[in-house]
């Protein structure tokens, strides 16, 4: 039997982002942030986990750490080698020369790879900086920001986009872009990070895309929560 959608929200939300946290927070726990304060390994690892399974991503940074002593050695290593050690990771044509391109622009700007600078920059300078790099989007951009820095950038994944959308927090239209904006304008930024957490944890777990689990979800008054079916 073909899945069953969730009615459409309605635009007014039922939950306040707290409201949501504080819902979810007891069932998948009180997410704590660790920065990593490795921009540039954040950074790398994202761009492979770009439409991969983290497993698999994981997999081809473990693999690209192992091979190449350095940054650089990864920049001036054949492409070929390059897709080669990341095949595993899934896309490895696409991500490989992007890798490749964005250490190359990274020397350009600091020669022993460190993008540590990007601290002492205004947030939105440091968040178009790293936007500029090829194949960094929003969400890449934030994931840097928020989970090797610790600054106050949310990441919207797809997770976070459509369990937002199916809150009402954000309207059903809003581009990957726009929900970028929308959420960041809304959830308060010392809490980006749990957000962040809680709706991947929410999003994979509970609320999936195809077929939500809303018998067993939290957020009662979701305005897209799925009827049980009645009778016998
Ligand atoms: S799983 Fe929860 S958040 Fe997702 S659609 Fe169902 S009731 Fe809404």
């Amino acid at each position: 039997m073909a899945a069953k959608k969730p009615a459409r929200a309605p635009s007014a939300p039922p939950y306040s982002p707290a409201e949501v946290m504080d819902l979810l927070a007891p069932v998948y726990g009180q997410p704590v942030a660790r920065p990593s304060r490795d921009p540039l390994a954040e950074l790398v690892l994202t761009v492979l986990s770009q439409n991969t399974a983290d497993t698999n991503s994981g997999r081809a940074f473990i693999q690209l750490m192992r091979r190449y002593p350095s940054w650089r050695a990864i920049t001036e290593a054949p492409l070929e080698q390059v897709i080669e050690t990341i095949q595993n990771g899934g896309l490895a044509r696409q991500k490989a020369p992007r890798i490749q391109a964005i250490l190359r622009a990274v020397a350009e700007q600091s020669s022993d790879y460190d993008l540590g600078f990007l601290e002492q920059l205004p947030l939105e300078d440091a968040r178009a900086w790293l936007r500029a790099l090829p194949g960094v989007g929003p969400k890449t951009a934030a994931c840097v920001l928020l989970f090797a820095l610790g600054l106050p950038a949310l990441p919207v994944d797809t997770h976070v986009e459509r369990v937002a959308k199916r809150l009402a927090l954000i309207p059903e239209t809003a581009t990957a872009e726009q929900a970028h904006t929308l959420l960041e304008a809304l959830v308060p930024p010392e809490r980006y990070y749990p957000f962040h957490m809680l709706l991947i944890k929410h999003g994979r777990r509970t609320c999936a895309a195809r077929r939500p689990a809303c018998e067993r979800c939290p957020l009662l008054a979701c305005p897209s929560r799925i009827a049980p079916f009645a009778g016998a």
